[in-house]
Parts: structure tokens; sequence; C-alpha cells
């Protein structure tokens, strides 16, 4: 009967790349560059268009679990159990108002961290646990947190792709290098079918010459991929994340829209292989 299920899963999974669950990784070792509010926006704009929508905080912080409303220190169950073994991933699920699911996380994560180092397998336990749970998802989304330790190590290990969010301050590449030896680490270690689609730029000021500067600069060093369109820098975040909800749920901005465009673009390239759509600063 399970093989049967299972066998099911493949065929499905086969003959239909739509209905494949997609996991996308937002990480960057560097903290305020804005991975956590570019996985809130980026599955609310993917659950607007209908998509059964996962986010998985890996931040012991628990920015991601309290920006969409959770008491971090009232969980009942977090992904720290989850991540050890101790509970299956579906019994630490909560819903989220905006239609999504989230897999939550808070401080005791910080001591996973440590117990998953003597364990064999440490960088695939989040892959096992997501593989219990993503048929009931089109997207999973996992944010990671500001290191490039287990845990970034797990969301590496678990996604299909991976989006490095870049702020365009100075010093923004400071590290670049770092993570993306770490990519190509992962990649030849934990997970070959792991894809780099770029970097996205994020507080993004396209009224100063400064933030088109840093992008070149930063994409020039190391090749990469720009993605488009940048996140434009707007007040609606900061009052969002104190909301409980993503910024797609208040009034309309530029912001939204921008990570409207991105989840839309991400969605075709899914499902069609379409090309994910290009920044390059005007000169
Ligand atoms: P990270 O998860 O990389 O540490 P966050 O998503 O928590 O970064 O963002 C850091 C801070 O920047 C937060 O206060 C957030 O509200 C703010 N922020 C994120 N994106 C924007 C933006 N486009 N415009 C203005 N503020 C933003
Ligand atoms: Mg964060």
């Amino acid at each position: 009967m399970v093989r049967a299920r299972a066998w099911m899963n493949t065929l499905r999974t086969a003959s239909d790349g739509e209905n494949m669950t997609r996991v996308l990784a937002v990480a960057n070792q560097k903290g305020g560059v804005a991975k956590t509010t570019t996985v809130a926006s980026l599955g609310a704009a993917m659950a607007e268009k209908g998509r059964r929508v996962l986010l998985v905080d890996l931040d012991p912080q628990g920015c991601l679990t309290f920006s969409l409303g959770q008491d971090p220190d009232k969980l009942a169950v977090s992904i720290h159990e989850v991540l050890l073994g101790d509970v299956e991933p579906s019994a630490a699920l909560v819903p989220t108002v905006e239609g999504m699911t989230l897999l939550p996380a808070n401080i005791d994560l910080a001591g996973a961290e440590a117990m998953l180092l003597m364990r064999a397998g440490r960088e695939y336990a989040l892959k096992r646990a997501l593989a219990k749970v993503s048929p009931d998802f089109d997207v999973v989304i996992v944010d990671c947190p500001p290191s490039l330790g287990v845990l970034t190590l797990n969301g590496l290990t678990a996604a299909d792709d991976v989006i490095v969010p870049l702020q365009c301050e100075t010093l923004a590449h400071r590290g670049v290098g770092q993570f993306l030896r770490t990519v190509t680490d992962v990649q030849q270690i934990t997970n070959a079918d792991l894809q780099m689609l770029g970097a996205l730029p994020t507080l993004y000021d396209s009224r100063t010459t400064h933030s088109r500067d840093v992008l070149l600069d930063v994409a020039d060093r190391y090749g990469l991929v720009v993605l488009g369109p940048p996140i434009p820098r707007t007040v609606r975040f900061a009052e969002a994340s104190a909301s409980g909800s993503s910024v797609l749920a208040g009034r309309k901005n530029k912001g939204a829209n921008a990570y409207r465009a991105l989840a839309a673009d991400l969605l075709k390239h899914w499902k069609s292989g379409k090309a994910l759509s290009t920044f390059t600063p005007e000169v």
C-alpha cells in the first residue's frame, strides 16, 4: 500500500512537472538583507495566486514566525523538535492569516544546531522532515539564519533552488564569495541538484547612484545573475512586520508589487523552464 502510493507519487512527478513541489531557500549569512521579508512576501504572493505555500523558519531568532503573527515563546512544538526527529513535522505546522502554512522556530533551535552536530547525516535533517509534508504543498520557502552553519547547510541541502538577497549598500560584497563557495560545497557534497538562481537586490534606492554602483560591482566581481525587479526600499515593510502579516496584506505599494512580479516569474520558471527576468542598472 505504502509502496503503491510512493509509486503513484513518482508517476505524478514524472508526468507533470507542474505538480512537483519546489523548495526555494533564501540565504545570505549577512543579517538585515531582507531574507525574512523576502520569504514572507514571496510566499504571500504565491498564496495569492492559489498556490499551497509552506514557509520554513530556520532562524533561532524566530523573526519569520513573529512577523507572521505567532509568539515564538509560546509555541508548543517547533522546528527544533522536528529536526531532531522527536516530533512529526505535521504536528508542528501552524496556519497563517494569509492562507499559508508555517513551520515555526524559536530560540530552542539554537540548541538543535549543537545537537545536530553530533548526529550522522546532520545536513539532511530538514530534507527528511520536508519529504513527509511537502506532497501537501506546491511551494516550500526556507528562511535561512544569518550564518553558514549547520542550519543553513540544512536549508541548502533540502532546496531545489536558492536566491541570495543583497542589500545594495557599501560592503554588500563582503561575504558573497564565501557564500558562493558554500553553495558550491553543497552542490558537490549533499545536493548536486541545487540551482543558484541569482542575487535579488533588496532595499534598493533607484534615486541614488550608490545602489546601482554597488550592484554592478558585486554582479561583476562574482559573475552573479541579478534578478529583477529590484525590491525598492519603502517604509511599508517595517509596518508589515509589526502587524503580523506580510507587506502584501497592507495598502498598495511598490515593494509588494515587486515581490508579486518575482513570484509570478518563479512560478513560470518552475512550470515551463522560462528564464527568470534579470535586472541591469542603467549606467
Ligand atoms: P534578514 O532576514 O536578512 O535579517 P529582514 O527581512 O529581517 O532581514 O529585514 C531587515 C529589516 O529591513 C527589517 O526591519 C525589515 O522590515 C526591513 N526591510 C526589509 N525589506 C525592506 C524594504 N524593501 N524596504 C524597507 N525596509 C525593509
Ligand atoms: Mg531573517
